[in-house]
């Protein structure tokens, strides 16, 4: 049939758009290209299906005036959402529209079963086809919930990692009633949609227990993790459906989110299990133990004549600085400084910040070259060749606990050595601790100096000394 040949190359149309969207999206200079790709894409499936889809009998697609408002409602909330959002909050709303994609992948589940039941063909469906009804109900359901505890967390909603006695056993059991449920639903045997909403609700509660105890640092392995959860989900729904450029899509959401989820626990030092496990018996951390000792101050005009004599300067980073918008003004100090002949150059730690590629995504912004970006590692090998670290609004990443005290709930996680270089500045508001609720030893070593204030003031003013020099 005509149509449907037409739909199937809207579809496959889509399907490369997102491919080719999802490989620009791997340089800065292409990325904004390769999102607005993927978009078109998505609508070029989007109007295929209005246009050319039929059912079974030929009929096309129905319900328009449903679909057009939810349409209508979910653009409205998305473009609003996502202007009017402050950079800062950008990982919470990525979260929330993580969270939305999980529960539509559910609610389709939900849709098809209640189908099933009210025409009474459970028994002619295949097996095959249940358990991907399931496992799609299953995961979409636990990255929504999943979601809505991360965002609650990035927001500062909850803020202790609250695990109790026996959690592990809890959710276990909770898996071993959930396939328990799945067993009697794949068997036939069931002539209700109850089942079937006793599985999305332990599901839900599934998900909400596996994520309120992941604490420390951990978060952004988590985050990573329920993206591709909602990607698998999104696939298994595209099965359900046979719709190519679902399945596409979710694949390709599902195996990038598995890929960077790995990429983020090589970047933690930690393996999978021990993220997702470990943190039950998360140790809460002396928070107070270098409350006592003493740090020494810096001010700006010393900062600035430090930085002016420098030849080697690296600048460390962190959520301190998307948090005061000082991206631009990093960028000015860098060029005033390189001018004057001194090197400088950014490491940047792949945790940095609240989300995966913060730091990069903020500096990209203010057009910091990239070839001045470096990795840890390289970092490293660097920062006993510098004389000046700025820590600009960057603390958990370069907490040394992370190596020397076992009890850390960061211990394992690799750092930025900024404490290698001849002298650390480490500009923050407070002595108050980052992300992961503990102290940082960095700031009581010798060679390390402290530049109260918020990082855009600070550098503004440093920016001013130094020309005046
Ligand atoms: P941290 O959260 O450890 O520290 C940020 C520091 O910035 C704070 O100590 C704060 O101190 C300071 N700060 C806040 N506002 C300002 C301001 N206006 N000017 C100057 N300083 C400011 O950030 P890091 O980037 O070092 O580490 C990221 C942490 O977040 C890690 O623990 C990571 O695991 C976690 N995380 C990362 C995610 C990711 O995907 N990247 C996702 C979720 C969590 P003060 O208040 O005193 O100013």
């Amino acid at each position: 049939m005509l149509s449907t040949s037409l739909l199937l190359i809207c579809y496959l149309v889509g399907s490369v758009a997102f491919i080719l969207g999802l490989k620009m999206l791997s340089s800065p200079k292409t990325a904004l290209n390769g999102n607005r790709l993927a978009a078109v894409g998505m609508l070029i499936a989007i109007g295929g299906t209005f246009l050319f889809y039929r059912n079974s009998n030929g009929e096309p697609l129905g319900n328009l005036i449903y679909i057009f408002i939810a349409i209508a409602i979910g653009a409205t909330i998305g473009t609003l959402g996502a202007k009017k959002v402050k950079m800062t909050a950008m990982p919470q709303l990525v979260s929330l529209f993580n969270g939305a994609g999980g529960l539509c992948a559910s609610l389709i589940s939900i849709v098809e079963f209640n189908r099933i039941i009210s025409s009474n063909t459970i028994n002619q469906i295949s097996t095959g086809f249940l358990l991907i009804l399931i496992a799609d109900l299953l995961i979409g359901s636990v990255s929504f919930s999943g979601s809505m505890i991360a965002f609650a967390k990035l927001n500062g909603n909850i803020k202790k990692v609250t695990s109790f006695t026996g959690q592990q056993f809890i959710n276990f059991g909770i898996l071993i009633l959930i396939i328990f449920l799945a067993v009697l639903v794949v068997n036939g045997s069931v002539n209700t949609s109850l089942y079937f909403y006793a599985i999305f609700s332990l599901a839900l509660v599934y998900g909400v227990l596996f994520v309120v105890p992941i604490g420390g640092a951990d978060m952004p392995v988590v985050i990573s993790l329920l993206n591709s959860f909602t990607g698998i989900a999104t696939a298994f729904a595209g099965f359900l459906y046979s719709n190519q450029a679902m399945m596409t899509g979710g694949i390709l959401v599902g195996s990038a989110g598995t890929i960077l989820t790995l990429v983020m626990c090589r970047a933690m030092n930690r393996s999978l299990s021990k993220v997702l496990l470990g943190s039950f018996g998360a140790k809460k951390t002396a928070t107070g133990e270098s409350a006592e000792r003493d740090y020494k101050e810096i001010s700006v005009s010393d900062t600035a004549m430090i930085m002016n004599y420098a030849h080697k300067v690296m600048i460390v980073p962190g959520y301190g600085l998307a948090v005061a918008q000082a991206q631009h003004a990093c960028h000015d100090l860098d060029k005033i400084l390189t001018d004057k002949g001194i090197e400088v150059s950014y490491a940047i730690h792949p945790v940095a910040g609240r989300m995966p590629g913060h730091m990069n995504v903020l500096l990209a912004e203010a057009n910091v070259p990239y070839d001045e970006l470096e990795e840890m590692e390289p970092s490293n090998d660097e920062f006993p060749h510098t004389d000046v670290v700025l820590v600009l609004g960057a603390n958990d990443v370069v907490n040394p606990a992370a190596e020397n005290d076992p009890a850390s709930p960061i211990y394992g996680m690799q750092i930025l050595e900024v404490d290698k270089a001849k002298q650390v500045i480490v500009n923050k508001r407070t002595m108050h601790p980052g992300y992961a609720g503990i102290s940082n030893a960095l700031f009581y070593e010798d060679n390390t100096s402290m530049l109260f204030g918020d990082a855009k003031n600070v550098l503004e003013q440093i920016i001013t000394e130094i020309k005046s020099m």
